[in-house]
Order: structure tokens, then sequence, then C-alpha cells
């Protein structure tokens, strides 16, 4: 195994870096700090692109490649509602995250031999959210205005995600040297800002990356999508079918997540990467205001969709009849006549299926499947979804990501943003991933390779 620190790689922008730099992460001194373009650049690069994009989606042309329709000017970006909306929001979330749970599960060892402990109410914060919004709905609460208000709630948020990284970096400082995290610890500032030194900040017991990771980010989201399908309604009278399938797609992802909560502690956000930037800006401002780019796009751009098409995206995504959220009954005979179809199935059963075996090898659930041992103790997953492709849970959601784009038909780019960007973000996720694993296990990664050949696709990639 290759020790981690001294010899670690920088990611990102680390290998435009060795183009000026040693880019060794040892060989730097504060005095002596590498360049790290592609952490900088990324720092304007990503909230550029997510205003770009809210841009793009309410304009006719709706064209994703090309100048924006029009540079905002200050006064239409801030406001100070917003602000307070935001931080009401993030303060309902936490109260949300701080009454009793469930179940209190407890993370992955860390370097000191400890474990964590972390509550698992997050699909009850969901339920209570709809709630209180239904509630506020039936009280005359203007929901169907948040569509007009994404431009300054999406520039508070990212405000509040650069102040929120700024307070985690000065935190880090006096964080003892096994709170850090494997990368993010570099000497440069600008890198470490951006990729995040501690690994699970806390105050007290409320745990700040997986409090973010999937409440204020994801619950916004959904919310911000039935935003759109009311002001959808309000405009045409009732929604459309396409509209209908971003809904309930993207509320069957958030809720999964939310009901599978326990699952993230197992994921490299929670057991690798730092707290700052990179996952601060992602989970605040980019998830709720870029993700929701289809229901944005139908707003403005309505796209007719016949049932047989929509019964071939409802197969491509896949969903679970049972439970399903959607009041339209013909919605509901769609799922119900596919139960378990091709995106969903993939990403739910490859994600379980890892999660249960690293929680407990010995489940009567995974017991049987094939592994191979690592110089660590840790086992391998070699057969059932994990020997199909190296990392089948982001299969899984590729394909469901193309279901989302697809209700909103072919004739603009725009939609199929998040499709682009997500395997971008996947393929390089999954290169970070086998670094570190190679890391980890060493020739045992290597044994998994040659047995698993393929990373995300079969006989493809
Ligand atoms: P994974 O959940 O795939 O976790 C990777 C880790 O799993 C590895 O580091 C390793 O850790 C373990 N592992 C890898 N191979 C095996 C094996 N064969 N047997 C047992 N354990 C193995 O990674 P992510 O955190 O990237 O993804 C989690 C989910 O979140 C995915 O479904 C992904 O698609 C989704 N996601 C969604 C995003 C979005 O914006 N919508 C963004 C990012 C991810 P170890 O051995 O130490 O346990």
């Amino acid at each position: 195994m290759v020790p981690q620190g001294s010899r670690a790689e920088l990611e990102f922008g680390g290998p435009l870096g060795r183009l000026w730099g040693s880019g060794r992460v040892g060989e730097w001194t504060p005095t002596r700090l590498p360049p790290s373009p592609g952490a900088a650049a990324l720092l304007l690069l990503l909230p550029a692109t997510m205003f770009h994009l809210l841009l793009v989606a309410r304009s006719g042309p709706a064209r994703l490649l090309g100048p924006p329709p029009y540079l905002p000017e200050l006064e239409e970006l801030w406001s100070p509602w917003a602000l307070l909306l935001c931080l009401t929001w993030l303060g309902l979330q936490a109260a949300l995250y701080l009454l009793p749970a469930r179940k209190v599960a407890e993370g992955q060892e860390l370097k000191d031999k400890s474990r964590l402990s972390y509550p698992i109410n997050g699909f009850q914060a969901l339920v209570l959210t709809a709630l209180l919004v239904g509630l506020g709905v039936l009280a005359g609460l203007p929901l169907s205005a948040l569509p007009e208000m994404l431009l300054p709630l999406a520039f508070a948020a990212t405000l509040i995600a650069f102040i929120f990284s700024l307070l985690l970096y000065l935190k880090a400082l006096v964080a003892p040297a096994s709170a850090l995290a494997p990368g993010g610890n570099s000497g440069n500032p600008i890198y470490d800002f951006f990729l995040g030194r501690e690994l699970n900040p806390r105050i007290c017991s409320f745990d700040f990356k997986y409090f973010c990771e999937l409440r204020p980010g994801l619950i916004g989201w959904v919310l911000i999508n039935l935003a759109l399908l009311m002001q959808e309604a309000e405009l045409r009278g009732s929604p459309s079918l396409a509209m209908w399938l971003v809904n309930g797609f993207q509320l069957l992802y958030v809720g999964d997540a939310l009901w599978h909560e326990e699952a993230v502690l197992t994921t490299m956000d929670i057991i690798h990467d730092g707290f700052g930037f990179m996952l601060a800006f992602g989970d605040l401002a980019w998830v709720p205001f870029t993700y929701s780019l289809q229901a944005q796009f139908l707003l403005y751009h309505p796209e007719p969709l016949g049932l047989p098409l929509a019964s071939v995206i409802c197969l491509i995504n896949g969903q679970s009849g049972r439970g399903s959220t959607l009041p339209p009954p013909f919605i509901r005979s769609l799922f119900i006549q596919h139960p378990r179809a091709v995106g969903y199935y993939i990403f739910r059963g490859a994600n379980s299926q890892k999660n249960t075996f690293r929680k407990n090898p010995s489940d009567p659930r995974v017991a049987d499947l094939e592994t191979i041992s690592t110089a660590t103790g840790r086992r391998l997953l070699v057969s059932g979804w994990w020997g199909m492709v190296r990392h089948p849970n982001y299969l899984g959601d590729l394909i469901m990501a193309l279901a989302w784009s697809l209700p909103c038909g072919v004739s603009h780019l725009l939609p199929y943003f998040y499709l682009l960007y997500f395997t971008a973000l996947l393929v390089h996720r999954e290169a970070r991933d086998e670094q570190q694993c190679l890391r980890k296990y060493g020739l045992a990664w290597h044994a998994y390779c040659r047995r698993v050949p393929y990373r995300i696709v079969p006989y493809i990639y």
C-alpha cells in the first residue's frame, strides 16, 4: 500500500499544477506553494456555470453552448430576502436533524480507530418538510412564486457556501492531525479550501458534512421542482406529463437517498473527502439549482409527451410501483407494469449490496458472494453487482440521468446537461476512487481489476 501524504498526488488541478510545480504534496512548503489552477478555476467556473444554466433555461433559444442571454445586474442577484429564506431553510433542516432519530448508526473506522455516530432521520426530515410545506401552501404560502426567485436564491446559496467553506478551513487549522482528510492538506490554501481539510467537522454531535450531504440540497431540489410544477399548473391549467415524470423520478431519487441514508456512510464523500468548498457548494447550491434544470426547462419550453414514450422512459429510469407518490393513476399504472426496471434497479441493488457487505460481511444477503481478501483485512466483492463492473452503482445512476432528460425531448441540448456533466463527474470520480483503492489494497486491487476488467459500462468502459 502506498502511504498517504508524502507521495499522495493532487486531485483536480493536480496534473495541471505539475506543468509548473513538482506536483507532489510532500515536496511543497508553505513558502514555495505549488500553483493550483485546477482548484482556483473550479472555484469560479462552478458558480459561473450554475448561473449560466439558470439564465439559459428561461431564455427562448435555451442554448447550452454560447454566451448567456444577458449578464444580470447585481440588483437581480442580490436580495436580503433570498438570503433570509436560505438561512431559514438551513435552520429548519438543522432543527429537523436534531430531532430524535429512529436509529443512530456508526460510521466507518477512522484513523484513530474510533467511529462516529450519525442520526438516521433524513427521511423523517423529508416527510416533516413535506407536511410543513403542504400546510404552508394550504395557508396561502405562494410556493409557485419560488421559480421567479431562483437567481437571488442561487446567489445567496453561493455566498453561504463561500463563507461556510472559509469557516471550515479556519476550523481545520486547530483540528488535530488525526481529524484531517487524506487529501485537502497540501499546504496550498486555495487547493485545500476547495477540497476541504477536515474529514468530519463537527460541533458536539452535529456533523456538518453529513448534514449537508443529503438534506438541505436534496430536499431543496425537490421543493424547487414542486414549485416549478405548481407554476406550470398556474400557467397552463395543469402540469404536463413530462413535468410529472421529471418530478416523480427525481423525488424517487431523493426519497431513496434519504430512506437509505445510512448507505452514505460508506461513500467516498464521507469516508475520504474533506469538507470544503467542493462539497459545501455542491450540496448547498449546485444540487438544488442545477439538478432542477429539466423542470426549469420544461416550465419555459413545454414538451408534449405521449403515453407510449412516457412508458419507455419509465422503464429506463426504473421505478417501484409501491409507494409511488404521483397522483395521476395512468402514471401509477405505468410504474406497476414495470415494477423494477433498469436504472434504479441497478443503482439501488449495487449500493445496497456494497453497504450491506461493508456493514456485516456475514449478512445472509451477501454471505454467499465471492470475495477476494486484501492485506488490510477488508475483502472486496468480485461477484454479484460488483462482479459485473467495478462501479455498477454509477451505471445505474447514469441510466436514470438519461431518463430524467428524455421527457424534455430532443430539440435542445440543455436538458441533457445533467447527463453530460454527470458522465464527466462519474468518470473522474471513478478514476479518483481507483487511485484510492489501489493505495488501500495494492495487489488485491490489481487482482480485482483483472477479474472485473470494466469500470462502469460492461464491454465498453
Ligand atoms: P461508492 O459508493 O462506489 O464507494 C466507493 C468505495 O466502495 C470504494 O472506495 C471502496 O471503499 C468500496 N468498494 C469499491 N469496490 C468494492 C468492491 N468490489 N467490494 C466492496 N467494496 C468496494 O462511491 P461513491 O461515493 O462515489 O458513490 C455512491 C453513490 O452516490 C453512487 O451510486 C453514485 O452514483 C452516487 N453519486 C451521486 C452523485 C450525484 O450528484 N447525484 C454524486 C456522486 C455520487 P472501501 O473498500 O474502503 O469500503
